[in-house]
């Protein structure tokens, strides 16, 4: 039987090593924060005591962690003790440098690895349907590639190390940055006269439509299940959609690319999280552009 380790038991990483165990899988789970891993054992993870405990016996490691530095520091910690062939797959949203070196971590000790951070949040992790987007050598994806499917709606390999961040943030900032044009529409229609309805009936079926008006519409009624008939309960986090814009701004500055929007967006949600709203959903900006609380 396949054995796979699983480090970072968060609210991602947990459900995600639900599914696994659900497929059928042996997982060696480990986390930081006890309370994490009373989960993970009521799912039927086998509990550790560390990570390099975690990894001895398995042939896959995932890793699910807040940021680089935390990457990093496990895979220095783990590879060296991991089975010779192994397979580590990091699925944490984190800069495509530190993806880069943590694939060298991995080269270093004779070891296969891939980036591949999700989209789909907490939902898509509960149901099996995160989009898995993956950087690494063809033979590293292949062995991947059957192991993440239990917890994945749709799994695409887009280049070579460090390509599955570089999706990864791509796309967050398209979204960061379409949340607030969708948002300012909103509030310049308020201010006109015209009714939210009536501007999602003609948006929705116009030039304007994209998923921050059609899926997670910033105003309650158009769309019943977007988070701001919530009470802009996350949903995404505005904590996370801006460590997500400053991965974008950093890997700008460093590739040479000029991205004037993603800057702004980048420093619409650093006020939008400092004024208090870091836990609100991301779309929750809203109230920020029209000056109202969340
Ligand atoms: P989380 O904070 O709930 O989980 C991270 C876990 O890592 C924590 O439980 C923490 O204790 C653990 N951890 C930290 N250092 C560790 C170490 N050295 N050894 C073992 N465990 C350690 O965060 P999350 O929401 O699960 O997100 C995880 C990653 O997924 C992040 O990179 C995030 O950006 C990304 N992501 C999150 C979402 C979301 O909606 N929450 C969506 C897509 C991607």
């Amino acid at each position: 039987m396949t054995t796979i380790a699983f480090i970072g038991l968060g609210n991602m990483g947990n459900p995600m090593a639900a599914n696994l165990v659900k497929a059928g899988y042996a997982v060696h789970g480990f986390d930081l924060i006890p309370e994490n891993l009373v989960i993970a054992k009521e799912h039927g993870v086998v509990v550790m005591a560390n990570a390099v405990a975690a990894v001895k016996e398995a042939d896959v490691v995932i890793t699910m962690l807040p940021a680089g530095k935390h990457v990093l520091s496990v895979y220095e910690d783990i590879a060296p003790k991991a089975k010779k062939g192994a397979l580590f797959i990091d699925s944490s949203t984190i800069d495509v440098e530190s993806a880069r070196k943590a694939h060298a971590i991995a080269v270093r000790h004779k070891l296969l690895s891939i980036d591949a951070p999700v989209s789909g949040g907490t939902g898509g992790a509960t149901a099996g349907t995160l989009t898995f987007m993956a950087g690494g050598s063809k033979e590293a994806f292949a062995r991947a590639e059957p192991i993440l499917k239990p917890m994945a709606g749709r799994i695409v390999h887009c280049g070579d190390d460090g390509a599955g961040q570089a999706a990864k943030i791509c796309n967050n900032m398209i979204l960061g940055i379409s949340m607030i044009g969708v948002a300012e529409a909103f509030v310049l229609a308020e201010k006109l006269g015209l009714s939210h309805q009536a501007l999602f009936d003609v948006a929705s079926n116009s030039s304007g439509q994209c998923w921050s008006l059609t899926t997670y519409c910033p105003v309650p009624g158009p769309v019943p299940t977007s988070p701001a008939n919530n009470g802009y309960r996350p949903g995404f986090a505005a904590a996370l959609m801006l460590k997500d814009l400053k991965l974008s701004q950093e890997a700008a500055q460093s590739a040479g690319a000029v991205t004037p929007l993603g800057a702004e967006a980048a420093q619409l949600y650093a006020l939008f999280n400092a004024q208090g709203h870091a836990a609100a959903d991301f779309s929750g900006i809203i109230n920020f552009l029209r000056g109202t609380p969340a």
